[in-house]
């Protein structure tokens, strides 16, 4: 299928580009080694120089400049590493390039984002890896204008054990996508929750592993493993691959803990400037993707999130971290939803695509969710309002007729004693004293009740004072009191330092 036709969109000569923008990365400027990507260290020469003639779709004269291969890695699921590939991959899209998506995942979460179904007869990543004669074009598909994908299956979890059994199986990734190399400006790799064969397949033909993670104290023990992979892959397979970004996911700013291993990392990284390490130019990317539900409803609309909610702050931080990422890489990021250029660098019609979301049009204004399912969701919020309306004031009723209650039986004792001051009164006087001290006390204790029920609790009894209290008394009146029973305190631990990553096994 002559769908790659298009010539590349960037036809100066290669030149390595900074990661970030050097304002991200005042350490180190943000550059990654020139031999991190340049065609002439890297083993990637073949690859260039093959690639117009596999396609047969760019002249010969033109140069194929190699596209970025960015694999999404962390062992750990749940993460977000395919919510980062398709909003990313879209945000890029979206920026004018020409954008590939790999999903190597058995869950094959990512097409769920596109709304695309395939059929039987689509191919997939799995025809891809075990089939000598699956080309690449076979089992692309196109997303969104700008953006192509290839999509898993299930039966993917099976692929480890088998691409095992081949020879040279960690490189057959990079053999297959080498061909349109020329096709892609970015090329993402959703990769599995392991590190089995399919993440080395990843490793084998990236250039560059942004990490995903939550900024917390456990995900960072995971990146340590993460690294020490990369490192042996750096070692052996793919000389010149790098860890270029932390990329923070269901980021909650307000959270000190989040913060602090925000600082952590940083640090940590820091401390790697420079040395022979594949993570030597990582840094955190700008911003982190804050937590927000919109990016775990849009999938099940088949959408991402520029299709389904454009505003909304999941939205600008990927795209935010997309320009940051072109601008450091001196590709174009002037206009986003800008002008449309072909994922398939053809326009030619998608493979195998049988539905479709709306809103895929380049410069349209993105859709929302269908109207009848739009609806839906608007009724289905009115309802949960009113009913949480309603069943807050089920539950005031309820308090203010127990208060009541309490308050009929807090006055009896009140009425009996006024009775006994007009008793009292006949007999002496010193006894309608005693009659009137009742009522006040009756009275008060009506009070009492009645704040606990209306002002929850405002009037806890004290707490005993605790040994420590206690023992900081003066002797004499300690010795007076009744001597009760030490109370057994939990001696407060002293917090013990956080483990570094350093320490945790960074120091490679
Ligand atoms: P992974 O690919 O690493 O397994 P996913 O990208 O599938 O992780 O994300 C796991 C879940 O978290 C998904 O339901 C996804 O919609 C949700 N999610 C991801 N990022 C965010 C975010 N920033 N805010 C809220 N939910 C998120
Ligand atoms: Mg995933």
């Amino acid at each position: 299928m002559a769908i790659y036709t298009r010539a590349p969109m960037h036809e100066e000569p290669y030149e390595p580009q900074p990661v970030l923008h050097p304002s991200l990365t005042p350490e180190t400027g943000g550059t990654v080694e020139a031999s991190a990507v340049a065609p002439e260290a890297g083993g990637s020469v073949d690859a260039i120089a093959l690639a117009p003639e596999a396609s047969g779709a760019v002249e010969a004269s033109e140069p194929a400049r190699k596209p970025r291969v960015i694999a999404l890695l962390n062992q750990k699921g749940g993460v977000g590493k395919t919510t980062s590939t398709v909003n990313l991959g879209a945000a890029f899209a979206r920026y004018g390039q020409r954008v590939l998506l790999v999903d190597l995942d058995p869950q094959s979460n990512l097409s769920l984002h596109f709304g695309v179904e395939s059929g039987p007869e689509q191919r997939t990543i799995r025809d891809l890896l075990l089939d000598p004669t699956c080309r690449i074009e076979d089992a692309v598909q196109t997303a969104r204008p700008g953006l192509d994908f290839i999509p898993a299956v299930t039966e993917l979890a099976l692929v480890e054990g088998e691409l095992a059994q081949q020879e040279g199986m960690q490189t057959v990734l990079r053999s297959k996508l080498e061909p349109v190399y020329g096709n892609y400006d970015i090329v993402l790799l959703d990769c599995p929750p392991s590190l089995g064969v399919l993440s080395v397949n990843a490793l084998t033909v990236a250039d560059e592993v942004f990490v995903p993670m939550q900024a917390h104290y456990l995900p960072l023990r995971g990146l340590e493993k993460l690294l020490q992979t990369v490192h042996l892959i750096s070692q052996g397979l793919n000389p010149t691959i790098r860890v270029t970004g932390i990329l923070l996911c269901m980021h909650d700013g307000s959270s000190s803990h989040a913060r602090a291993v925000i600082g952590e990392i940083e640090s940590q990284l820091a401390q790697f400037r420079g040395m022979d390490v594949p993570w030597s130019t990582a840094t955190v990317l700008d911003p982190p993707v804050r937590r927000n539900i919109k990016l775990a409803e849009a999938p099940s609309f088949g959408q991402t999130i520029f299709d389904y909610a454009p505003k909304c702050p999941g939205a600008d931080d990927y795209r935010r971290i997309a320009e940051q990422l072109l601008i450091g890489w001196g590709l174009p990021h002037g206009s986003f939803d800008g002008a449309a250029v072909g994922g398939n660098g053809s326009g030619a019609a998608v493979p195998k695509k049988r539905k479709a979301t709306k809103g895929t049009k380049r410069g349209a204004k993105s859709t929302k969710p269908t109207g009848s399912s739009k609806s839906a969701r608007n009724s289905a919020k009115k309802s949960a309002k009113s009913a949480k309306a309603a069943s807050k004031i089920t539950k005031k009723a309820s308090a203010t007729k127990a208060a009541a209650k309490v308050a009929t039986k807090s006055a009896k004792p009140v009425k009996r004693a006024q009775a006994t001051i007009a008793k009292a009164s006949k007999a002496n006087a010193s006894k309608a004293a005693r009659a009137a001290r009742a009522v006040k006390v009756a009275k008060a204790g009506r009070t009492i009740t009645m704040a606990k029920l209306t002002k929850s609790a405002r009037t806890t009894p004290k707490a005993k004072p605790t040994k420590s209290a206690r023992t900081s008394k003066p002797a004499r009146s300690a010795k007076a009191s009744k001597p009760a029973k030490p109370a057994k305190i939990a001696k407060p631990t002293k917090r013990p330092a956080r483990r570094s990553l350093r320490s945790g096994g960074l120091s490679l």
